[in-house]
């Protein structure tokens, strides 16, 4: 497994299965003229299928862009993106859109949920969206793994922080996506809640083969990932095993993020 891309852009094979996603020398600039800001610059890289992969990296390094781009929600400047063996470039605007609804999960830092739809109706949301009918059976089991069941009445208003993100987790996952996008989900919670969330993600990719990858600040949640990539200036500059928080803050400690999260 290689999560650098760097030096197979010329082999690659497209039809590789081991990948749930690839960003092959993605350039994304933003503005013109001197205000031209280069916010990833030539990055390569391979997010594991079935796996649980972290992007870190300091503030400004390009996660978000990064997550945008390789979830459709942005495009490249140049360069290619990949979800499985699709070419999110070759798509226009509808297909893009309609691959995306099939094809990805999405759970945001605040949930996102909208506020006048119950827990439930927002769960439902994104699956009837992509025209789909809900698997009933598998919506049950997935509210009562995350303890939701009881609350699926609920506006979003009514819950906690963290029950808000679980019903994010079951909207991103009753669609059985291909790929789950997570960007900083333990951002707004306490470590108990946060705990909870990242062992809930951890388990779908364990227990339902879910491939999940997750913009993070934060190396204890990195440890529950198994593989972390490093952003630096719109660059991957390294990639790693995941092994514990201490591994990941030595492994970052001397860059930029590194003097961050020791900032804290
Ligand atoms: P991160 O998520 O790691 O904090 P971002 O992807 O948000 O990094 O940003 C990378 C760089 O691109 C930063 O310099 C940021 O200021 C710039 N940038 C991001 N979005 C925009 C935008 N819409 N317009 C102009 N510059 C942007």
């Amino acid at each position: 497994m290689a999560p650098l891309m760097t030096d197979q852009l010329n082999t690659l094979d497209e039809a590789d299965a081991r990948y749930a996603v690839r960003v092959l020398d993605v350039v994304r600039e933003y503005g013109s003229g001197t205000g031209k800001v280069r916010a990833l610059d030539g990055l390569s890289i391979a997010v594991a299928a079935q796996r649980f992969t972290a992007i870190m990296g300091a503030s400004g390094s390009g996660k978000s862009t990064l997550l945008h781009c390789l979830a459709g929600l942005d495009q490249p400047t140049s360069g290619r993106v990949l979800l499985g063996s699709t070419e999110l470039g070759s798509l226009d605007d509808r297909a893009l859109t309609a691959e995306r609804r099939r094809r990805i999960g999405f759970v945001f830092q605040d949930g996102n949920l909208l506020p006048h739809l119950t827990a439930g109706e927002n769960i439902d949301l994104a699956a009837s969206l992509s025209g789909r009918r809900p698997d009933r059976s598998w919506r049950t089991e997935l509210v009562e793994r995350l303890g939701i069941a009881d609350r699926l009445s609920h506006l979003p208003s009514q819950l906690s922080g963290g029950q808000r993100q679980r019903v994010a987790v079951a909207r991103a996952l009753l669609g059985r996506p291909d790929l789950v996008v997570a960007d900083e989900p333990t951002g707004a919670l306490d470590s108990t809640s946060s705990r909870q969330l990242l062992e809930m993600l951890r388990g779908c990719v364990d227990d339902y083969g879910q491939s999940v990858v997750m913009v993070t600040h934060d190396p204890a949640a990195a440890a529950f990932t198994d593989e972390v990539i490093l952003l630096e200036d719109g660059r991957a500059v390294d990639a790693f095993t995941s092994a514990s928080r201490d591994s990941v803050l030595e492994r970052v400690g001397h860059g930029a993020l590194g003097q961050e999260v020791a900032g804290r």
